[in-house]
């Protein structure tokens, strides 16, 4: 589960303060989807970074798995960012030297597991993607729906309890975006990890659990 209490973030620009989040407050589930869909601008990447244990909060604290990791010293973030929390970029970020099979292979061997066990599940997570066929493909190699569908499969390769997704369907067509929303709907609900996907698509916010904004700084839920 994830959970932000009273969190805050503010910007300087110049002489001006911009206060993106203003004491947000926050919470999804095990197994649980949230849509969030908020302009340009917002805060969405921010409050994604923030839960994602990328960047720190001005004030508040983040619950990742019913840890406060605001109370930890960098090594034990790192350590919880590393195991309980997935994250998929806009840009999907895989390695451009290493096949789709060794960038899930990865975070696994960065946890620690070993070569042929970490090769076994990634090899299981792209089949369950129906990538099976393309693990020894190069990022370039792959088209971008494959790619996303393998930072998807990466992200889930530790079993996070926290997936945070970036508008990871932004830059694809609406029938790769709906697949690859699906591939990821069946892994949610498998797994019970709790997700937060910003998203500009209503089609794909609208099935989801429910779907929040961001609004004065604040996050509200909202009905589409
Ligand atoms: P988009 O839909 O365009 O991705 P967003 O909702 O993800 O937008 P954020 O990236 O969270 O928006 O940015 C929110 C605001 O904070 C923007 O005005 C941005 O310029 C500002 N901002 C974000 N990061 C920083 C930073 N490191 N320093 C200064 N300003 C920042
Ligand atoms: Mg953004």
């Amino acid at each position: 589960a994830l959970a932000l209490i009273d969190v805050t973030r503010t910007f300087s620009e110049g002489d001006r303060e911009l206060h993106i989040l203003r004491g947000a407050d926050f919470a999804i589930q095990p197994g649980e989807m949230v849509a969030l869909v908020a302009p340009s601008g917002t805060g969405k990447s921010t409050l994604l970074h923030l839960a994602g244990l990328l960047e720190h909060p001005d004030e508040g604290d983040v619950f990742v798995g019913g840890v406060n990791c605001a109370e930890l010293d960098d090594d034990a973030r790192t350590a919880i960012r590393r195991h309980d929390v997935g994250f998929v970029y806009q840009f999907h970020h895989l390695l451009p030297e290493f096949t789709a099979l060794e960038n899930i292979m990865m975070p696994q061997m960065i946890a620690g597991l070993g070569k042929a066990e970490a090769a076994e599940r990634a090899q299981s997570l792209l089949d369950y993607m129906r990538m099976g066929e393309r693990s020894g493909h190069r990022p370039s190699e792959l088209s971008g729906g494959e790619q996303q569908r393998v930072a998807v499969a990466r992200a889930v390769a530790n079993a996070p309890s926290v997936l945070l997704l970036d508008e990871p369907t932004g830059n694809l067509d609406p029938k790769t975006a709906h697949y690859v929303f699906e591939a990821l709907k069946a892994l949610v609900q498998a797994s019970g990890v709790a997700t937060l996907f910003a998203t500009h698509n209503m089609e794909l916010a609208a099935q989801m659990d429910r779907c929040v904004t961001l609004r004065d700084g604040q996050v509200i839920q909202i009905t589409l």
